[in-house]
């Protein structure tokens, strides 16, 4: 069999732990002996990060920029264990919140339903993608604890030395007072990369947060997703027969719950971070989820949404058998070679992935699979197998 081949470049960057190892096996055994693979490299593991000063994670966000589709691998972000286990020069920052910061992105995670995994929430049929709007609010805030007699007011000093002041409290007893803020250009980005994944997924895009109760501050977001959608998208969604739906936050819960699913949740930056979590939960297994972050300019990078799994390369070094599910890992490539392949109107690169994506849910439905869907799979007949035996078996299907 003759080898697809790729006219530009992939951006790929490389990360840590059981994931690195993932990575070098999706390579070996599914993509390089039916691809040319033509990757940009990036050593994105934590060794390469402390020797080059973070420097290549910085590298790679350009290069992502450049080429329009990156995939990235798992990696380790620093806490103070991990400075004295690599004798870090630094603790270094998440490399995904640098590359975040540099391409303006949105992360859009997303779940991979298969037969015998069945939500918790028996009526959905189809993935929810959540969108979290990365900056600001309660994660970018200021607050101090107010002793009796004390006032709190919330001041405004323009550029000319004006100011403009709200009464926040009165306190008459002990209390606790926080001020948070966000900025309309993040707002507008936030929007922008939400409309172009919807358009890029053909599904409707809905937006909650508590505008009655915030009038102001939850208020702004509504209405510049309203701008951005009435003068810039809403006749590419009339063309491609979707809908951008608003509605409060406590109306979208319910509604998301009573849903077959088949729809992007966006969702301000705390009601994402808990509405992720409770979706990955209720869809089943972290080694099942996919996330991709998407910049308003339309950049894409492609990852799995776990981090490097280190209980299981911890036992992978001291040379036990694990068993590792690698789907998210391997629909991070499939993402990011099929959105490559639409660039490039490169038909064979795009079928290559959809081709691969079906032989793995495939093996899976069939009852081939690792440990951590093993234990939540009602298929009557299952084998648990290794890491790289699930993708040999993979590759028996491909
Ligand atoms: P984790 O790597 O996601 O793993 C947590 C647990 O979830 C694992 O111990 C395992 O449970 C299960 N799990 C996750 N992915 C799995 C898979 N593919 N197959 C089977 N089981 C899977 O999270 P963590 O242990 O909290 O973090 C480890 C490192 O990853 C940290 O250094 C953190 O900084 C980094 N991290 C990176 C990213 C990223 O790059 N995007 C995201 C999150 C965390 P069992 O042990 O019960 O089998
Ligand atoms: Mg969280």
């Amino acid at each position: 069999m003759e080898k697809i081949r790729m006219t530009t470049p992939l951006v790929e960057m490389d990360g840590d732990e059981m994931t690195r190892i993932l990575w070098k096996m999706i390579k070996e055994i599914l993509l390089e002996p039916y691809i040319e693979l033509n990757t940009e490299y990036y050593d994105l593991g934590l060794v390469h990060r402390n020797d080059t000063n973070d420097q290549v994670t910085v590298d790679s966000a350009h290069a992502a920029r450049k080429y329009g589709v990156a995939v990235k691998c798992a990696t380790i972000t620093p806490n103070a264990q991990r400075v004295e286990e690599y004798n870090l020069k630094e603790m270094w920052k998440s490399p995904n919140g640098t590359i975040r910061a540099i391409l303006d992105g949105t992360v859009f995670r997303k779940p991979i339903i298969v037969k015998g995994i069945n939500p918790y929430i028996p009526t959905w049929k189809k993935p929810i993608t959540i969108a979290r709007h990365a900056y600001g609010d309660v994660y970018k805030n200021a607050e101090l604890r107010a002793p009796a007699g004390s006032k709190a007011e919330l001041v405004i000093t323009h550029s000319d030395g004006t100011e403009r002041r709200a009464l926040i409290h009165d306190f008459q007893s002990e209390g606790i007072v926080q001020g948070i803020h966000n900025l309309d250009e993040s707002i507008g980005s936030f929007a922008r990369s939400c409309f172009n994944f919807a358009l890029d997924q053909k599904e409707d895009i809905w937006f909650a947060t508590k505008d009655t109760i915030s009038k102001t501050y939850d208020h702004r977001f509504k209405d510049v997703f309203q701008e951005i959608f009435d003068r810039e998208y809403k006749e590419k969604f009339d063309d491609a027969g979707i809908e951008y739906f608003y509605t409060l936050i406590d109306d979208a819960v319910a509604r998301v719950v009573r849903s077959e699913g088949g729809f992007i949740w966006a969702c301000k930056n705390y009601d994402g971070d808990v509405m992720s979590d409770m979706l990955a939960t209720a869809f089943g297994s972290l080694g099942m989820m996919t996330s991709v972050l998407v910049s308003p300019d339309g950049t894409y990078e492609y990852e799995a949404a776990h981090g490097t799994v280190t209980a299981h390369y911890r036992k992978h070094l001291r040379g036990e058998s694990t068993s590792t599910n690698s789907i998210a890992t391997l629909f991070a490539w499939t993402g990011a070679l099929r959105k490559r392949g639409e660039l490039d109107g490169n038909e064979a690169l795009s079928a290559f992935a959809d081709k691969l994506e079906q032989a793995a849910i495939r093996t899976i439905e069939e009852g081939v699979m690792t440990g951590d869907l093993a234990r939540l799979s009602t298929l009557p007949e299952r084998r648990t197998v290794d890491t790289e035996t699930f993708l040999q078996e993979i590759r028996l299907r491909l």
